[in-house]
């Protein structure tokens, strides 16, 4: 469903990803992790379209539409903190609703009840329906950004640090949440993080990134019991 291709972004002198390149199937779940400044996010960036590779490309193959209007229902991004993806003029309700009238239409009561159910997902209360973005807590918000991402249904959900700030007992509710929507749906995970833990529970393949370079990629298992690469290693003993 998605395939990365010698991505390579250079920022001036900085390389800042040099050759990756991954496939994802539908249904699949792909960790990619990395100490801070690997390039893990300037990949995810690539993938969603935010950032132009300076060479490679990635293809969507059996998805005709998603480079056209269509694209967001294709592939969605969940950043670290949500915050600057919200309109500060839209209640949580209306931001989670206005993309479930652009792709899907239909009677404004249904979409409503739709909001609802999304919110209850998340573990977010109906009333949050009316509350301003600024006005959430960071999880909070977190929590709505997941809730607005899956009401599009996309065929690929990328995130990054997606749950890295919320506390132990929401990341571990939102976690399942993630991976029955995966089971259920078919949707595929980009995800990005630096927890190998979290890692280990909701990917079945990572690749390990260091300097813009992937040193080690294959089966999440394998790779975490029998790390190949000396630098793998370093990240799995450096885990406290
Ligand atoms: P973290 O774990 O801290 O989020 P990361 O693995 O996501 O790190 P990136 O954000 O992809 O790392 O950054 C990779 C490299 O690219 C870093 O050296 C960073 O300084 C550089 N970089 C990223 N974005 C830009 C930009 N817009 N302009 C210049 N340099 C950038
Ligand atoms: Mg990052």
């Amino acid at each position: 469903i998605l395939r990365a291709d010698q991505l390579t972004k250079r920022f001036g002198q900085t390389t800042a990803v040099a050759d990756v390149s991954f496939s994802l199937c539908r249904g699949g779940s792909l960790g990619v992790v990395g100490e801070s400044g690997s390039g893990k996010s300037t990949t995810a960036r690539m993938v969603v379209g935010l950032e132009r590779p300076t060479s490679g490309r990635t293809y969507f193959p059996g998805t005709p539409n998603a480079r056209g209007r269509d694209a967001a229902r294709v592939v969605q991004m969940i950043f670290q903190d949500p915050y600057h993806s919200f309109d500060p003029r839209l209640t949580i309700g209306q931001a989670i609703e206005e993309p479930l009238r652009l792709h899907f239409g239909g009677a404004k009561s249904e979409r409503r009840k739709r909001v609802g159910e999304l919110l209850d997902q998340v573990g977010l209360s109906a009333k949050q329906a009316d509350a301003m973005p600024r006005a959430l807590s960071g999880g909070q918000r977190q929590r709505a950004a997941i809730a607005r991402a899956l009401g599009i249904r996309p065929q690929i959900l990328v995130l990054d640090e997606a749950v890295a700030a919320l506390d132990v007992s929401i990341q571990a509710q939102v976690l399942v949440l993630l991976d029955e929507i995966r089971r259920e749906t078919g949707m595929a995970f980009l995800f990005v993080s630096h927890d190998l833990a979290v890692v280990r529970y909701i990917t079945q393949d990572i690749i390990v990134m260091r300097n813009g370079r992937v040193v080690e990629s294959g089966a999440t298992e394998g790779v975490l019991a029998a790390p190949q690469h000396p630098y793998t290693r370093l990240l799995l003993d450096s885990v406290p």
